[in-house]
């Protein structure tokens, strides 16, 4: 039984709401929305930023995930 310490990210395809979509890392808290996907932080005020994509594999469609950041965010990329 392996205990990791470091919690395992998956590479996904981001489609912000606003800006280019961007490949990126989340973690699973991230991709469940409970943790904001630029910063991994899980207070604050989160809000939706759009939804990440993961590969379903060969012939599959991609799997989308609706993801949160904070405000904060959003404001400074405008
Ligand atoms: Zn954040």
């Amino acid at each position: 039984m392996t205990i990791s310490t470091s919690p395992s990210t998956t590479l996904v395809e981001f489609r912000p709401l606003v800006g280019q979509s961007r490949r990126i890392h989340v973690n699973g808290e991230q991709l469940h929305g409970r943790r904001c996907v630029d910063c991994n932080g899980a207070d604050g005020k989160l809000v939706p930023a759009g939804h990440v994509y993961t590969d379903a594999g060969e012939g599959a469609s991609p799997y989308g995930w609706p993801v949160v950041v904070h405000s904060e965010h959003l404001a400074a990329g405008q």
